[in-house]
């Protein structure tokens, strides 16, 4: 079988490595397409592969049509939001992710960028500390998770809210589980986003829900932009100066966020997984997972059952 790594940002050298090590000891051919820039290139790339491992790039219903022989398709990663999956069903490929591989380097990256928003962007100016604080995870998934974990260390109360996660889950990893998003957001200092980009999701974390934060309160994004009402957000940043937007996902409105001077801050590029942890763990994944599949059928990690 061919494999195909179509990664317009490739993955580190180690990981190419390790998938080709992966790909191969099972009998298959790996073939690489990497900084491609331009989409015909991609699918021209798709034409004869069996299967193919993705970063972000877009698998649209244009690609799925030019893989004739594709059957799987996965994404070195947790969020999937850039495979079509209803394309992928009606050209009967199976869309999988990658849960787990990546959490903890978003986490980190969290704390990263909590522990700058709360000492002022390291301005010279006095900053509290995270102790003691209330931080609320939106998504008690793989991230989440994780986030909870390292919270502990840095002696944070934890809450958070999962819409499908049960409570005594939740409670069992020692985290106040709060009832809804409101709850979350009245009880926390802190907000972490966690949430994946859905039908429901996108947009719902706006002027409402944000304004429910007390004085100097802090909402973190390492989630998904789309999951953001921007207008909104913006327009209670205005209204409220003591609230802080810290993000791993550039804004379409970055530049009116810019203006919230002290306040803001983005990661120039998505960086949460960006380790050569997370992309050794993620492609290697993703390699076992397609030996998996074409092996026994395994169908473990699909997305579009
Ligand atoms: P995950 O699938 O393990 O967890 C997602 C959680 O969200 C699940 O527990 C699910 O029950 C919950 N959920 C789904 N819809 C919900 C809703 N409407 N309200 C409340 N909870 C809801 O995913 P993960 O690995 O924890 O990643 C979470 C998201 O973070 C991904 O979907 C992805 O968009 C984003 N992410 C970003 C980066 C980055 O580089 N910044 C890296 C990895 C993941």
């Amino acid at each position: 079988m061919k494999v195909l790594v179509a990664t317009e940002k490739p993955f580190a050298a180690a990981a190419v490595e390790g998938i080709k090590k992966e790909v191969e000891s099972a009998g298959h051919e790996l073939v690489l397409l990497e900084k491609y820039t331009e989409k015909a290139q991609l699918l021209h790339a798709v034409k004869d592969a069996d299967a193919m491992i993705i970063r972000s790039d877009k698998v649209d219903a244009e690609v799925l049509d030019a893989a004739e022989k594709l059957q799987i398709v996965v994404r070195a990663g947790a969020g999937y939001d850039n495979i079509d999956l209803k394309a992928a069903t009606s050209h009967h490929v199976v869309a999988e992710n990658t849960p787990g591989q990546n959490s903890n380097a978003v986490a980190e990256l969290v704390f990263g960028m909590l522990v700058m928003a709360v000492r002022n962007f390291y301005n010279g100016k006095s900053g509290t500390e995270l102790k003691g604080k209330r931080l609320g995870i939106l998504a008690f998934g793989n991230v989440g998770r994780n986030v909870a974990r390292v919270a502990k260390g840095f002696g944070m109360e934890v809450y958070a809210y999962d819409a499908f996660c049960p409570a005594d889950v939740i409670e069992a990893a020692g985290v106040h589980a709060c009832k809804s998003q409101d709850e979350l957001f009245e009880s926390c200092d802190i907000v972490s986003l966690h949430i994946p980009a859905t039908p429901e999701t996108l947009k719902s974390i706006g002027y409402q829900l944000v304004n429910k934060l007390p004085k100097g309160g802090v909402l973190i994004n390492t989630a998904r932009k789309e999951v953001i009402n921007e207008d909104e957000l913006l327009k209670l940043l205005a209204d409220r100066t003591d609230l802080k937007y810290v993000t791993d996902i550039m804004p379409d409105a970055d530049a009116a966020f810019k203006k919230l001077e002290g306040r803001y801050f983005s990661t120039p590029k998505k960086m949460g997984a960006q380790t050569a942890e997370a992309n050794i763990n993620a492609g290697i994944a993703a390699a076992k997972q397609i030996n998996a599949y074409f092996a026994d059928g395994c169908t473990k990690y699909q997305v579009n059952k």
